[in-house]
């Protein structure tokens, strides 16, 4: 299947040298699109996606950053922006759970790190695309949230989950603010999707525990995400759509 409206778009997606947003930057790839695939710690990965996408028949450039850092954050949507000379779609997907704590043994550290990975992050480089999209004319925005927006995590998430809640409601007050640009801002919230190094931030029992409340009774996989990205990017599937988030969590939470 091929979305026309995608071919040529220029797309940056933050972390995307791994996991959902490598996956998302392949998808993109497949449908003749630019792409700015963006890692920080493992740029080999990033080259490798980057790889995927020119085989996949997309065009790609690597863009380093660690987006924890506003100024960094700036300078990567910049950098994107002037290389492909517009920005049609920015993902905001770099996140992660980075520890988990019960919230009494929980350090400032800790608060400000998981706020500027996952909240803080977003807002810098939705602010930084915002005028770039308004001088062209328009644009779309789509972040990374998560279902634990929701249910408030997995078990000792707790600031995880309120970052995300953070993206959640950044999403909808955006959508409302840049609606007459002509830029729409969407969310899709994954729930329990397998990715290699799982285990390394989700105890084997917590993942257990949200299966049997699936009524899919099973993990989602990376590529199982990136329909959702492709609908929200593509203005002849998704152009009344703003101010959502969708789900993709196999029933686990229901609206
Ligand atoms: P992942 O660890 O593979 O991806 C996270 C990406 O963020 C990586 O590419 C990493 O390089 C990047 N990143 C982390 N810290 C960074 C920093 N300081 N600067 C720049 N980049 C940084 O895991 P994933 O599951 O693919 O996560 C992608 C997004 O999906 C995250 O926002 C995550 O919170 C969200 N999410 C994942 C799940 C799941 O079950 N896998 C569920 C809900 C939400």
């Amino acid at each position: 299947m091929k979305i026309d409206d995608l071919v040529g778009k220029a797309v940056l997606i933050t972390g995307s040298s791994t996991g959902i947003g490598a996956a998302v930057a392949r998808g993109f790839g497949s449908h003749g699109m630019r792409v700015a695939v963006h890692g920080n710690s493992n740029m080999e990965s990033a080259e490798q996606v980057a790889a995927d996408v020119r085989a996949a028949g997309g065009e790609a450039i690597v863009l380093r950053a660690d987006v924890r850092d506003p100024a960094a954050c700036t300078m990567l949507v910049k950098a994107a922006c002037e290389t492909f000379g517009r920005l049609d779609i920015l993902v905001n997907n770099a996140g992660g759970v980075v520890q988990r704590s019960p919230i009494r043994d929980a350090h400032d550290d800790l608060f400000e790190e998981v706020m500027a990975l996952n909240a803080r992050s977003v807002f810098n480089c939705s602010r930084a695309a915002l005028p770039f999209m308004e001088s062209q004319g328009g644009g779309v925005i789509i972040s990374t949230t998560s279902l634990a927006a929701r249910n408030g995590g997995g078990g000792r998430s707790v600031l995880y989950a309120a970052s995300k809640g953070f993206v959640s409601s950044f999403t909808r007050g955006l959508a409302k603010e840049v609606a007459r640009f002509n830029i729409r801002v969407n969310a899709v919230a994954p729930g329990v999707i397998d990715k290699p190094n799982k285990s390394a931030t989700t105890p084997a029992h917590q993942i257990d525990a949200a299966l049997r409340m699936t009524p899919m009774r099973r993990q989602g996989t990376l590529d199982e995400c990136v329909g959702a990205y492709l609908y929200l990017a593509s203005d002849a599937l998704s152009s009344f759509v703003t101010g959502q988030v969708i789900e993709v969590n196999g029933g686990l939470l229901m609206p």
